[in-house]
Formats: C-alpha cells, sequence, structure tokens
C-alpha cells in the first residue's frame, strides 16, 4: 500500500502543473479582468476558467436547453419490449436490425465521449463552449447507459452486442473511418496555432459533428424508430427519441462551433479544404449506406435500403448547407418526413405523470 505522501504527492504535483499551465496559457492578459473581445473559439490567450462575460450565447442557450432536456434511462419501461422480444412476434430480421443498431451505438457513444473529453475539449478555449461540451460528455455516458440498459433488458449477449465494432464489417468500417480523426485530437503533442494544426481540428471537429453524430446516427434512428411506429420495441424506441432529440443539440452545437471558427479564422477555409470536406461526406454516406444494407439486407417495416440511399443523401446535403459547403447531391429528397417531428419534440410525455406536458427544445443559429 502507498504511503500518505507516495499517494498525495503525484495528485498534487500534477495539480500544481496544471494551474501553472493555465497561467502560462492566460499570461497574455494576466493582469487584467476578461473582456468580451479577448475571447476566441480557438488559441484564446484569455483566463478559460472565466465563463463570463458571455461572447457566444448560442453555446450558454445550448448548455441551459440541454440541462433542461435531463432524462434517464432507468426511468424508460422496459416491460412490454422484454416481452416482445421473449415472444415469436419479431422476425429473425427485426431481430438482426435491433442487435446490429445495438453494436453499433454501444460503442459509438463511447467514441464519442471519448473524443470530447480526450480529444476536441482541450483544443476548444472557450469556457461557454467547454460548458456545453462538459454537459455533452455526461449526455454521451447516459447514451452508452441507455444502450447497455437496453441489452441488459432484453438478456442479450453482452460479449456478442459489445464486440460488433470488431467483428461486423460495416459497423467497423464506420468506426475505422472515425479513428483518425479522433487519433489527431487525443495525440498529447498535438496542438494548434498553425493553419495546419487549425485545419486538422477543424476537420476532425466537422467529422465528429457532420459526420458522425450528424450522418452516422441516423440510420439506426429511422430503423428503431420505425419499429416503435410499427408499436414493436416501444422502450427502446422511447430511448432513441430522447438520444435523437440530446444528439440534435449536439450537431447543433458542432455546426454553430464550426461556423464561429470559420467567422474567426477564414484564412483555414480553402477551396481545397472545402473539397477535401465534400469528399470526407461522400465517404460517409457510402459507409452508413453500406450500413443500412447490412443491417436489413431484405425490406422491412415499410423500409428497404434503397429508401436509405436517397434519406443519406438528403441529409449530408443537409449538413453541406449548415457548414457552407456545396451540396454533394441535386435534389434529394426526404423520404422519411416523420423523422423531423421525432427530432423536434415539441411535446412529449412527462415520465411520471403520463400527460403531455411543454418541453424545451434548443435551435440552432442560422448561417447566411
Ligand atoms: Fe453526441
Amino acid at each position: 500500500m502507498l504511503s500518505f505522501d507516495e499517494e498525495i504527492m503525484p495528485k498534487t504535483l500534477s495539480m500544481q502543473d496544471g494551474l501553472v499551465r493555465a497561467k502560462a496559457d492566460s499570461s497574455a492578459v494576466s493582469s487584467g479582468r476578461i473582456r468580451v473581445e479577448d475571447k476566441r473559439i480557438i488559441n484564446c490567450n484569455a483566463d478559460v476558467n472565466q465563463l463570463v462575460p458571455f461572447k457566444y450565447k448560442w453555446a450558454w442557450e445550448k448548455y441551459l436547453a440541454a440541462c433542461a432536456n435531463h432524462w434517464m434511462p432507468q426511468e424508460v419501461n422496459m416491460t412490454a419490449d422484454i416481452a416482445l422480444w421473449k415472444s415469436d412476434k419479431l422476425s429473425d430480421d427485426e431481430r438482426r436490425l435491433v442487435k446490429r443498431n445495438l453494436g453499433f451505438f454501444t460503442t459509438a457513444d463511447s467514441l464519442a465521449a471519448n473524443n470530447i473529453v480526450l480529444g476536441s475539449y482541450r483544443h476548444i478555449t472557450n469556457p461557454e463552449c467547454r460548458q456545453f461540451l462538459l454537459r455533452q460528455a455526461f449526455e454521451e455516458a447516459i447514451h452508452t447507459h441507455a444502450y447497455q440498459y437496453i441489452v441488459e433488458s432484453l438478456a442479450l449477449d453482452e460479449g456478442e452486442i459489445f464486440n460488433m465494432y470488431h467483428e461486423v464489417p460495416s459497423i467497423r468500417n464506420k468506426d475505422e473511418f472515425l479513428l483518425p480523426f479522433i487519433d489527431v485530437l487525443t495525440n498529447p503533442e498535438f496542438k494548434t496555432g498553425t493553419p495546419e494544426t487549425d485545419q486538422a481540428l477543424l476537420r476532425s471537429l466537422i467529422v465528429f459533428a457532420c459526420i458522425m453524430e450528424g450522418l452516422f446516427f441516423y440510420v439506426g434512428f429511422v430503423q428503431i424508430l420505425a419499429l416503435g411506429r410499427q408499436n414493436k420495441m416501444t422502450g427502446a424506441a422511447e430511448q432513441y427519441q430522447y438520444i435523437l432529440r440530446d444528439e440534435s443539440m449536439h450537431l447543433n452545437f458542432g455546426v454553430d462551433l464550426i461556423n464561429q471558427i470559420k467567422m474567426e479564422n477564414p484564412h483555414l477555409w480553402t477551396a481545397s479544404f472545402r473539397e477535401e470536406i465534400r469528399g470526407l461526406m461522400q465517404k460517409g454516406v457510402e459507409l452508413e449506406y453500406a450500413y443500412a444494407e447490412d443491417t436489413m439486407p431484405r425490406g422491412i417495416l415499410g423500409l428497404n435500403a434503397t429508401m436509405f440511399k436517397e434519406y443519406l443523401r438528403f441529409i449530408a446535403n443537409r449538413r453541406c448547407q449548415q457548414i457552407g459547403v456545396d451540396i454533394l447531391y441535386q435534389g434529394a429528397t426526404n423520404p422519411f418526413p416523420w423523422m423531423s417531428e421525432m427530432i423536434d419534440l415539441k411535446k412529449e410525455k412527462n415520465f411520471f405523470e403520463t400527460r403531455v406536458t411543454e418541453y424545451q427544445t434548443g435551435g440552432s443559429l442560422s448561417w447566411d
């Protein structure tokens, strides 16, 4: 067992080290109080520990809206799902869809959490944005918890589900696409401050918000919500509805963050960088379409893989527009208009009183 000193010293040292670094970071304005004009999203020298005065009110408002949307997985009743899963009323294709869906999401939200905590958080040098990222990190934990809770409720083989991201190619390919963009930010040697590294950060933020949370989650969301609309797996569908609402906020925050960085650093937004982003978006659509085909080799629930091709093209165009990149697929339309109702979720059932109450949702800034 460690002695008191041995146990305490390393922590004390690392804490002091952190404070010294914080001081060094704020050296440019070390003698003065923070002014709004000192604040920047990246490469900011102002003290990151002074939340106010706010510069980016959209970030603070999204933090408040996210907190107002708080929920926990155990608040959702899974009894009907358990009975249905034990019955013979689900087809093999429906079971495959549910299991592969959980196979992707159980680890995807863990990747998302690690990306924030170990990656992007460090490089976003603004306290109101960090406040949102702290909340977002907790929401990613809640989502991982929700998937685990569904796996446990249905008594699925945990090893099978949690290893699908290694063992099922259509899932592994999506994660392998994402990992380099996460790894670049989690590398302890990585620092922003040059056009190349600032572009690397911006590229990772775009991949994370617009392709991972904004595209790779959507086939899975549609599938489970379509089951719910047919009165199947209603508990899981309710969980996914709350997750979708959170993820829409993560996406909106990400879009605002990306656009603000572009505004503050216009030299990063070159024609070749924008073309590179379009290429990544196109690759994302291909990977997500392959996942749609693999999770539903035959049409079920009134859905088929071809509809997803159109849906993904429609969403990819939307993501491109949100960050100011030329769209990829002219004329793509939305084959699932009901999904926008799910995202908006203006009213919802109160968990405990089972009555409809007004519920808060957060919006996004509109960008020219
Ligand atoms: Fe998220």
